[in-house]
């Protein structure tokens, strides 16, 4: 890579190209997992589809590694390269809402905090993720878990279509009549087809959701998960809460004493009619004492970010997961082992469930392929001490060997940490080779390889 190439490379690109040595380049290399620490040759900061197709082409014709970074959030650190080009879309953040039709477009950098304040404003929504600072096309390419999944499904079933630069510097829209192999593959195969500059999405009425956090004495915590099982199996698909291991941070609503204590938290979120949400709740009060709780009438987008605080950008991260069909006596055993031991406020342990409209779509309808899943776990290691990474780490590690060999083989991509590419081929199971064939067709010498890589 020349000087004269960068030149040409700043000379295309309206976003602007930031290099080693330039202003602002150590704020522009950092990703939200501060664990992550790489050196980019190029970071090409985005602004149009056109800026992303030059640095695609730059990638390519330079013999580069490119990552594609949208909300930054991914715990492997996907965002960035050492050495390589990243493609910061970051800046390309704009939400359109069409709200006769229904439908949204995100540009690919849009985080869903912009998304469902764009949605809301028209008592809209779709399947997004719980936390308002996770970028929508990182989180809905790998498939998209969030509290409105048992109603509408994963953010993939929501996507309507995608603008996407493919390998070979081209803009194509993929949708169920165009390049519809592609658009099967980008619902769940991630980043590895190209980049996706735009999605549009399919949106539902939901204005006021009823919901937020009850925290359960750990003594309490086996009776909760046990009705959590059967609940959830049967509950109507509007609803869409999961049980968390969880330090109570010091909230206003925490009694001051227990702050600090580690309890079994359930966050609820029903997006049926607001004035139903008490009784479909009671229910779960009925259960054991709730300690403390904030759960009423709110707006979505209050829920979507109401965990944002406890998950502020620079900490370090550890993530593993597992699909769960059954959820056993002897898994609710091991997690009664392993959660209550979460070491720190930051961190926690969600039990998905992705059962309801979910099951529906058929197992190679998307690349998604663990449409017989019930719950899909995560156990998130989150401190922001590095002197305790060894400490932290252990803790996810222990907590996956106890409960991986009572799960599913694959694991979410999105949920899985740097180290498990060789599960990814279990993860999509009997859609794997034809994962490979698209990937063939769009992307034959592995352009698109910082992710959860299917090779070509
Ligand atoms: C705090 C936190 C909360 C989370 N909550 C949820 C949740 O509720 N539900 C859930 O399903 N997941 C959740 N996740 C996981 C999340 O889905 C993944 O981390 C996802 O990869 C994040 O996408 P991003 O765009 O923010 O990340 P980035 O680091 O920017 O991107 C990650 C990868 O996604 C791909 N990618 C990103 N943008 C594009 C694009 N425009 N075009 C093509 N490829 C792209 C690339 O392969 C990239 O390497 C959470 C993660 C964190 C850290």
């Amino acid at each position: 890579m020349s000087n004269p190439d960068i030149e040409q490379l700043r000379a295309r690109v309206s976003g602007g190209v930031i290099t080693p040595g330039d202003a602002g380049y150590d704020e522009a290399r950092r990703v939200y997992n501060a664990m992550i620490d790489r050196r980019p040759a190029v970071i090409v900061r985005c602004a149009s589809a056109a800026d992303v197709a030059a640095a695609v082409d730059f990638a390519r014709e330079n013999g580069l590694a490119l990552a594609v970074r949208g909300g930054g959030h991914s715990v492997p650190g996907f965002g960035t390269v050492d050495d390589g080009v990243v493609a910061d879309l970051s800046g390309m953040r704009a939400v359109t809402v069409d709200p006769a039709k229904r439908t949204a477009r995100a540009e690919g950098g849009a985080t869903w905090g912009d998304f469902n304040e764009a949605t809301a404003a028209f008592g809209l929504a779709t399947t997004g993720g719980i936390i308002s600072t996770t970028g929508v096309a990182g989180l809905t390419l790998g498939g998209g878990i969030g509290y409105l999944a048992r109603g509408f499904g994963l953010s993939c079933d929501n996507l309507i279509s995608a603008e996407i630069v493919t390998a070979d510097g081209k803009m194509v829209t993929a949708s169920e009549d165009e390049h519809a192999d592609l658009f099967w593959a980008i619902r769940g195969g991630g980043g590895n087809f190209g980049v996706a500059t735009a999605l549009e999405f399919r949106l539902h009425p939901v204005k006021e959701i009823y919901g937020g956090p009850m925290f359960f004495a750990m003594k309490d915590a086996e009776s909760v998960l046990r009705y959590y099982r059967e609940f959830i199996a049967e509950a109507p698909e509007q609803f869409g809460g999961f049980p968390a291991f969880q330090i109570a941070p010091p909230l206003p609503f925490i009694p001051v004493e227990r702050h600090g204590e580690t309890f079994l938290a359930f966050i609820a979120c029903w997006a049926g009619p607001v004035d139903e949400g008490e009784q479909i709740l009671k229910p779960l009060h009925d259960v054991a004492e709730v300690v403390a709780e904030h759960v009423g009438p709110m707006p979505y987008p209050a829920l979507n970010s109401a965990f944002d605080a406890l998950v502020p950008a620079g900490l370090q991260h550890y993530w593993k997961a597992n699909f769960v069909r059954e959820l056993t006596d002897d898994a609710i055993a091991a997690h009664l082992v392993h959660g209550p031991k979460v070491p720190a406020v930051n961190s926690t342990v969600h039990i998905y469930p992705i059962n309801g409209a979910c099951h529906r779509v058929a197992a190679d309808a998307t690349a998604f392929a663990y449409r017989d899943a019930t719950f899909a776990p995560v156990i998130a290691g989150m401190w922001p001490d590095p002197s305790q990474n060894d400490a932290n780490i252990k803790w996810v590690r222990d907590y996956y060997a106890a409960t991986a060999p009572l799960s599913e083989e694959g694991g979410y991509i999105n949920f899985m940490a740097g180290d498990d590419q060789d599960r990814i081929k279990a993860n999509y199971r009997g859609n794997y080779p034809r994962l490979v064939d698209v990937k063939r067709r769009y992307d034959a010498d592995n352009l698109f390889r910082v992710n959860q890589n299917i090779k070509p």
